[in-house]
């Protein structure tokens, strides 16, 4: 039998290749998405992470037709950058909605099904500026570095049921959300990278098919960075 994967937000970006990669590892996916095309071979049921009723029925939705969820990969996330002393309450609000509730509302459910499984694979998409920070980005960095904290729990919450928690922490990965990056600060973002240029996609779906397969059974609560070189995990 397929595992039946789940990745949320899937019609673009780094999403899309996780979708793509976990396809062609053989695996059954479906993504909670709000909308937009799908790669080839994905089922999708419509919600916004920031509705609990709606993520909860598009999981009984893909559940009723792929079975439990085995694998999740939450990787919905949005940003709203700007300097500290000018942030709305909103704007950080609506980023800890979407990237630090939204993974929490997908993963109680998720950890639902995978309990009766016996068997778990969670990856959450943080960044490398969640363990770094970033000027611009109090809110972004603060609901990316509270991942660790939810996949640390998580491992030590249901680790005995077979169930591994784990955070990718991409650095500059080319996608929408980079490409609204100016160009200079786009360079001068290269220049701090030791590999010397963004990251594409396929580096983190690479990543998360690992974390989520049967070797990477003994890894839970760790930080992989696929960030060039950029954070070093630190
Ligand atoms: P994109 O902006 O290209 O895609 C974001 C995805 O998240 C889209 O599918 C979007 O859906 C979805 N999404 C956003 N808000 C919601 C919501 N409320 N409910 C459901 N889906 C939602 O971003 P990336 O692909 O670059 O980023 C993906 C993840 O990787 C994010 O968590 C991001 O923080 C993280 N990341 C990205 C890095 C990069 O350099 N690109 C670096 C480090 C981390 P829709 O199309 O409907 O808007």
């Amino acid at each position: 039998m397929t595992r039946h994967v789940v990745v949320t937000g899937a019609n673009r970006g780094i999403g899309r290749a996780l979708a793509e990669a976990f396809v062609a590892n053989g695996d059954t996916v479906s993504t909670i998405y709000r909308g937009g095309d799908l790669p080839a071979g994905v089922t999708g049921a419509i919600a916004d992470v920031t509705d609990t009723d709606a993520v909860n029925a598009a999981f009984d939705e893909l559940e009723a037709k792929h079975g439990r969820v085995r694998v999740l990969v939450a990787n919905a996330g949005i940003t709203r950058d700007g300097l500290l002393m000018r942030m709305s309450d909103e704007d950080f609000q609506s980023v800890l909605d979407v990237n630090l509730t939204g993974t929490f509302r997908c993963v109680r459910r998720a950890v639902n099904s995978m309990m009766r499984e016996r068997f778990g694979r969670i990856v959450l998409i943080g960044s490398v500026v969640g363990l770094m920070g970033n000027p611009g980005q109090v809110n972004y960095s603060s609901s990316k570095a509270a991942l660790v904290g939810m996949a640390r729990s998580i491992t030590r919450e249901v680790g005995a049921r077979g169930i591994t928690a784990n955070v990718i922490a991409p650095g500059f990965i080319t996608t929408d959300m980079t490409d609204e990056l100016p160009e200079d600060a786009k360079k001068q973002y290269e220049a701090t990278i030791p590999a010397k240029r963004f990251g594409v996609t396929e580096d983190v779906a690479a990543a998360a098919v690992f974390l989520a397969s049967d070797a990477a059974g003994y890894v839970s609560g760790a930080v992989l960075p696929v960030d060039g070189g950029l954070g070093m995990g630190h």
